[in-house]
């Protein structure tokens, strides 16, 4: 969805966003702790990264390039998975979208997976991402209609408001 909507970046998710495409051309391996950034970026990441809804999967075209299958491929062939908490929680969240089946597991820094069982699993809404949902899907900037809406009505200049 990124790529039809650039002009919705602001100045400076575009800047990270240049500096992703350098990191990833270097051999990065397209996991987000090497990336060490600040809330800016985390928001610009939520909008690059793998998501389960809206993922295509084996009939995404870039499915044998993405970071996140290739990631998943070199897991399927281990015989040793050692996780953090944090990517135990989000595979749970995720239904076991992100770690291949397995019988056992070996749970590093799990004197933290109750604390942030908590903070993972449990149910909140902040305001700003509703915000940001509702501005993705439309907003007036500088007098500019921006947004899905705006890119649809664009393509399909039949539609009516
Ligand atoms: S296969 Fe990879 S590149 Fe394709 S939609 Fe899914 S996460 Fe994105």
């Amino acid at each position: 969805m990124l790529k039809h909507n650039l002009d919705d970046l602001t100045a400076e998710e575009r800047r990270l966003l240049v500096g992703l495409c350098i990191w990833l051309a270097r051999g990065g391996e397209g996991e987000f702790q090497e990336l060490r950034w600040d809330n800016q970026g985390t928001s610009l990441w939520k909008q690059v990264n793998c998501q389960r809804h809206g993922c295509g999967g084996n009939l995404c075209p870039w499915h044998q390039q993405c970071y996140f299958f290739a990631a998943r491929r070199k897991l399927n062939k281990a015989d040793i998975i050692v996780v953090n908490h944090a990517l135990l929680l989000s595979d749970m969240a995720t239904e076991g979208h992100i770690l291949p089946s397995y019988q056992r597991l070996i749970i590093d820094e799990a004197h933290n997976l109750d604390r942030t069982a908590f903070e993972k699993l449990g149910t909140s809404f902040a305001v700003e991402e509703g915000l940001r949902l509702l501005a993705k899907l439309s907003e007036k900037r500088n007098g500019i209609e921006r947004g899905y809406l705006a890119s649809l009505k664009a393509r399909y200049h039949q539609c009516k408001q």
